[in-house]
């Protein structure tokens, strides 16, 4: 194997690198976690391991190249047909029927990449993957064997809320017990998907932060459903609230992510939902 590094490689610790971007991606030894959207920083390397962290395209946007050249992919099994076919997010996103174009974030459109290996089945010592679902089904963080701990999606630092103050979940419990799974994990340096390395004390207020905001918005929909709200109305509510952008994919982000905690809130027996005039209607429990 060469000595060759990316060329915008940043030196974390031991043979731990991150190369930064849009999408933060590692670089250890030859194995990639998660990808920039560029593959001039892969050109002159030998890669041969590609760990994606979960399946929404902008965290293996040039997964296919690399595959293409011979490096093995892996993802979770639950994340893996998500990689294959980064449609079936923008089709979950709109319950399985055609969404048009316009709905779609960018986030989500990308172009596919076969994935050789399931993250369950892992043997390569130069990382660890923990699971940390809630953002997808099958999302991973991988902790190099030099400590560093690169969380994808898991974790959103207090400047990303800034920009995306309801940032997109499928189950607010999973998130948070995933962001309690960071703090047991003994990392010195953690770098999220998106924003900045940071080393444990920093890390520490950002995950305090995150489950703050995760409790603020649950309190919010507890305590503004105790008027009935219809989805859509919830959906608003907790948009307005929150100080959302008024654009198409960001709406529909927000869908996922505000039905995630209704759900979760309806299985614990703090809402209850019902029909009328053929629309769904939400409300906290012992409201009349
Ligand atoms: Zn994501």
């Amino acid at each position: 194997m060469s000595n060759a590094l990316p060329y915008n490689a940043r030196h974390l610790a031991g043979d731990t690198y991150v190369i930064p971007g849009l999408t933060n991606s590692g670089f250890v030894d030859g194995l990639v976690i998660d990808t920039c959207d560029d593959e001039a920083p892969y050109a002159l390397v030998d890669v041969d391991h590609l760990a994606i962290t979960h399946g929404h395209a902008d965290h293996f946007s040039i997964g296919h190249a690399l595959h293409a050249r011979g490096v093995r992919v892996s993802a979770a099994r639950d994340d893996a047909s998500l990689v294959e076919n980064p449609d079936i997010n923008i089709r979950g996103m709109f319950s399985w029927a055609k969404p048009g174009d316009v709905l779609t974030t960018k986030l989500f459109r990308g172009l596919p990449c076969p994935v050789d290996r399931s993250v369950e089945e892992w043997d390569d010592p130069r990382a660890t993957p923990i699971p940390l679902p809630g953002h997808t089904l099958g999302h991973h963080g991988f902790l190099t064997r030099d400590g560093v701990l690169f969380t994808g999606d898991a974790l959103y630092q207090r400047e990303i809320w800034q920009q995306h103050p309801l940032p997109y979940l499928i189950e607010p419990s999973k998130v948070a017990s995933s962001l309690e799974r960071i703090r047991a994990t003994g990392f010195t340096w953690l770098v999220p998907g998106h924003g900045f390395p940071v080393e444990r004390e920093a890390a520490e207020g950002h995950l305090d932060f995150h489950l703050a905001q995760l409790a603020e918005i649950r309190e919010l929909i507890v305590d503004r459903l105790t008027k009935p709200h219809t989805t859509e109305a919830a959906i608003a509510m907790v948009s307005a609230e929150r100080g959302l952008r008024e654009t198409p994919p960001a709406y529909w982000l927000a869908v996922a992510t505000v039905k995630g905690f209704l759900g979760e809130l309806l299985d614990e027996g703090v809402l209850e939902f019902f029909v009328r005039e053929h629309a769904g209607w939400w409300q906290t429990s012992g409201h009349p």
